[in-house]
């Protein structure tokens, strides 16, 4: 589905802007989406009197407010995401959650003989949250039980994961999963925090497949294994308002030196491996955005091991707890 699949509200906007009398207006998106921010500049300014700023910045979350265009506008409208409890930056901020208008019933109904449990949890990311409900009811007709979960206090509706929390998921009893969306993250996530299965219902091309986590626990137990004999450790720390968790980094800094070992904190804006090249480590250990160390294995040039495989490299946590790391919020 192309870009016309997806509802931008740029009516909204404009209204939005017209009542708030701001002057200097910043737009902000994920990298899916930037192709769109000139025509989306042009609608805006032509429907009102504010000049735009949009944000070249990487974006890959609600996380990932660009903090300094933010201390430059009047309003920033954040696109692709829904907001997150505690970004502390709220009033001048505005979530464009760019809803999906892809049809996701047919999808479904196809995954329903491929359901083998009776009670299921429905799962997906922003972009979908409002076809659940029709989601439910196919299942409902189709003789399941159905349920989505609530999530904690970082998940904006029920039924919302995302790369960093599978609350929503992890709260409910059930006996399988059903994820409505693309791509393998989220479902990989939830398979392996609950150990149950994880169907993928994907509406963009109308695909039913199992979500399979053997892939990925070969890679991170092979990041593990190469981590064992390191003697020292660089933790990393983003500056970015929904992703800086200064305190986990301690607290494994605390771990490692408890363990005989050295570590270093590393706090940084954007993490990539250009910008670790220079740190000579055995091993990082990362706490910015938990997909990190899954989407870019392999590509630094130490192995990177999120907080729980560093505390099982430790010999703190078992191979078999091994899940993937997230941030989570305070429950309901
Ligand atoms: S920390 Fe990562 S996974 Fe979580 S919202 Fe930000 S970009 Fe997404």
């Amino acid at each position: 589905m192309g870009e016309e699949g997806f509802d931008f509200q740029v009516d909204h906007i404009i209204s939005v802007i017209k009542d708030s009398g701001a002057e200097v207006v910043g737009l902000q998106f994920p990298e899916g989406f930037k192709r769109k921010s000139p025509a989306i500049a042009a609608q805006i300014e032509s429907g009102t009197s504010v000049n735009v700023i949009i944000s070249g910045n990487p974006c890959f979350g609600a996380c990932d407010i660009d903090v300094a265009l933010l201390d430059k506008v009047d309003m920033l409208f954040h696109f692709g995401h829904a907001p997150l409890d505690d970004n502390g930056l709220a009033g001048k901020t505005f979530f464009i959650e760019v809803r999906s208008r892809a049809d996701v019933t047919e999808v479904v109904r196809k995954a329903l003989p491929e359901l083998s449990g009776h009670r299921i949890c429905l799962i997906t990311t922003v972009q979908h949250v409002h076809k659940l409900e029709d989601a439910c009811r196919i299942l409902e007709t189709g003789g399941k039980e159905c349920v989505i979960g609530r999530g904690d206090s970082k998940i904006a509706y029920p039924g919302q994961v995302l790369g960093c929390n599978f609350s929503a998921g992890r709260g409910e009893e059930c006996d399988e999963y059903l994820y409505i969306g693309s791509g393998e993250f989220h479902p990989l996530g939830v398979s392996l925090a609950t150990g149950k299965n994880v169907l993928i219902a994907d509406p963009f091309v109308n695909e039913v497949r199992h979500a399979d986590p053997s892939r990925v626990l070969r890679q991170r137990s092979a990041v593990i294994a190469k981590s064992l004999d390191a003697k020292v450790f660089g933790i990393i720390v983003s500056s970015k308002p929904g992703q800086e968790r200064m305190q986990l980094a301690q607290d494994l800094k605390d771990l490692a030196v408890r363990h005989g070992m050295s570590a270093h904190i590393f706090t940084m804006d954007l993490v990539t491996p250009d910008q670790l090249l220079q740190f000579r480590v055995d091993a990082f250990v990362n706490t910015a955005c938990p997909r990190l160390a899954v989407d870019e294995v392999g590509r630094f040039s130490a192995p990177m091991l999120t907080p729980q495989e560093f505390e099982i490299v430790l010999g703190e946590r078992s191979w078999e707890a091994l899940v993937f790391d997230e941030i989570t919020g305070d429950c309901p």
